[in-house]
């Protein structure tokens, strides 16, 4: 049986390994022991849940062999995650981190360990300042400030308006939504230096605030490709795929999900859809089929505004509504079935 080896556990790498699985011997390395719904992470600030609600990825998917190692080379036919694995075919899914924090009194909420592990801090501080104003931070804001009505939360953003890749009157309703509820913005503005609680903003102004937290921007996670893999990568560390998503230069090898160079935003839809032509090209490859391509879409983005509502976006138009929360919550709670249906899907048109 031909083997496949996936880098990363997370949207895309378990979609990609659950379609795999029947006619592959699929190997899937994952630092994490447990999976993780990334859209839901921000909502653990108010909820009551520990680790042991996560599933693990074998309870998810018993067919494939999981290591959870950190994988820290790949080379064709040859992947290090622990030890050293040969494979057929390769499918990077190692996603993106959110940039570095500053050291003092910062976090980075990117995964439910960085969240679930400050939680006490986070639910302790009355005052809070959100650094950058992309859909994380709007989606954080709305979560600190449901967390307790007595709670300062400021937004830092570097640009003229928040959620500036969407459209300005989706900006609007969110600012004016956070505004009238005590949110406050400094608008085109960046923090370049922090003292303890103290952030020092560019123009001079200095702000103080218990816990500050980093929204501004991801890296793609790909370090560990190197040699005759890093000429693929772009000048921003993303890797260049072709349509058919294999990495340019290698027949055999795709990149799928937040790590590709593809324009778009990176969501976790675009990680699935992408999922599907990967893996569904594997299985061509596998019985002499034409590849398919992959068509980056412009989908409606769905975000939270705390704990009670949340707004669907298709540029300038906005739905807002606290049934839209109820669906955004729910999503995580369907990964199983979505991937119990996902061999199907190679069969279905994307
Ligand atoms: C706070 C937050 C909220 C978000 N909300 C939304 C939302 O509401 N809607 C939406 O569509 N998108 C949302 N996104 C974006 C979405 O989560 C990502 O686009 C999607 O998860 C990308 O899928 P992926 O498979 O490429 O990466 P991921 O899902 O991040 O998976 C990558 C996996 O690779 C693992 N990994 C990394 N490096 C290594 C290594 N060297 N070795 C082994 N394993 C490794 C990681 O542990 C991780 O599990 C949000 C992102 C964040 C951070």
């Amino acid at each position: 049986m031909d083997r496949v080896f996936i880098a990363g556990g997370g949207a895309a790498g378990m979609l990609c390994a659950s379609i795999l699985q029947d006619g592959f011997d699929v190997t899937l390395a994952e630092k994490k022991r447990r999976y993780e719904f990334i859209p839901d992470i921000l909502s653990l600030i108010n909820r009551d849940e520990e680790h042991g609600d996560l599933q693990r990825h074998e309870e998810m998917l018993p067919n494939v062999s999981f290591i959870h190692k950190e994988v820290t080379a790949v080379s064709p036919g040859l992947a290090v995650a622990g030890k050293e694995h040969e494979f057929d075919y390769l499918v990077l899914c190692t996603g993106s981190s959110l940039r570095g924090a500053f050291d003092s009194n910062t976090i980075s909420p990117y995964s439910y360990d960085s969240i679930h592990s400050n939680l006490e801090m986070i639910r302790g501080s009355e005052s809070h300042l959100v650094i950058g104003g992309g859909p994380v931070g709007v989606e954080l804001m709305g979560e600190l400030m449901s967390s307790d009505e007595k709670n300062d939360v400021l937004m830092v953003h570097g640009g003229e308006r928040i959620l500036n890749r969407m459209g300005p009157k989706v900006s609007e309703a969110v600012m004016w939504h956070y505004s009238n509820r005590g949110g406050r913005f400094a608008l085109s503005k960046r923090v370049v230096e922090t003292w303890g609680s103290k952030f020092i903003l560019d123009d001079g102004e200095e702000v103080e605030a218990d816990l500050a937290y980093m929204s501004t921007g991801f890296r793609p996670v790909t370090d560990y490709l190197a040699g005759e893999y890093a000429p693929s990568l772009s000048p921003s560390g993303h890797v260049k795929v072709n349509h058919c998503l294999q990495i340019q230069g290698h027949q055999n090898a795709y990149a799928v999900g937040d790590i590709t160079a593809i324009r778009g935003e990176k969501t976790y839809i675009a990680a699935e859809r992408q999922a599907k032509v990967a893996a569904g090209n594997i299985v061509r490859t596998k019985e002499g089929k034409t590849l398919s391509s992959y068509r980056p879409l412009s989908l409606p983005m769905l975000l939270s505004l705390g704990s009670d509502n949340a707004l669907l976006a298709c540029g300038d138009h906005i739905i807002k509504s606290s049934l839209l929360l109820r669906l955004k919550r729910s999503e995580g709670k369907y990964v199983n079935f979505k991937l119990g249906h996902a061999r199907f899907s190679k069969a279905m048109p994307i």
